[in-house]
């Protein structure tokens, strides 16, 4: 089966200083973010990058569009909107990822995605990207003031929102006081 992700890029490698345009239209590959708010697996992803071909291997510059959704963390209201993110990694050629490379590279090193053979994998760079973008304030807007936390109402939609009026605390111990010393 065709691996969408990868991208064959043999002639390239083959001429250092030469470049690639990179036009990706992907499902979105599972694990980001979590049940409550993410890029959701399989929904539309597009990487747009610049492959410029050096002796060691691959750098790659660009864009990634996607979605992210999930339920806004203070009033639960759903939030779908586009993300955008801009990277830049360096794929290095597998031979350069062994030990006894002078320019070895570990594979957990941010932004390095070593090619697989004579391809440009992009799956890891879109998980690892998306992920890291994802917003940290999950709110449907940045004043959400949130439910109520008597009725649930949903305090954007409702003004001046009030319940009776509660004893204030304060005056709570006092008429126990009194109540103690009157006994
Ligand atoms: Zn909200
Ligand atoms: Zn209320």
């Amino acid at each position: 089966m065709k691996n969408e992700y990868k991208v064959p890029v043999a002639a390239l490698l083959r001429n250092p200083g030469s470049r690639q345009e990179v036009d990706l239209e992907v499902k979105a590959p599972s694990g980001i973010g979590d049940s409550f708010y993410g890029v959701r697996q399989g929904s539309p992803v597009r990487l747009k990058a610049t492959l410029s071909s050096m002796r060691s291997g691959l750098e790659a510059k660009g864009e990634i569009f996607a979605t992210e959704e999930g339920k806004c963390s203070r009033c639960l209201k759903d939030i779908k909107r586009p993300v955008k993110v801009e990277f830049s990694a360096f794929m290095p050629l597998e031979k350069e990822m062994k030990e006894d490379s002078p320019m070895s590279y570990q594979i957990d090193e941010d932004g390095i995605y070593p090619l697989c053979g004579d391809f440009a994998d992009f799956e890891g760079l879109i998980r690892d990207e998306l992920t890291l973008q994802l917003s940290m304030i999950r709110l449907c807007r940045p004043d959400c003031k949130g439910l109520c936390q008597k009725c649930g109402a949903d305090l954007n939609e409702v003004k001046n929102h009030s319940h009776e009026r509660e004893v204030d605390p304060r005056f709570k111990k006092l008429a126990e006081l009194k109540e103690q010393m009157t006994k």
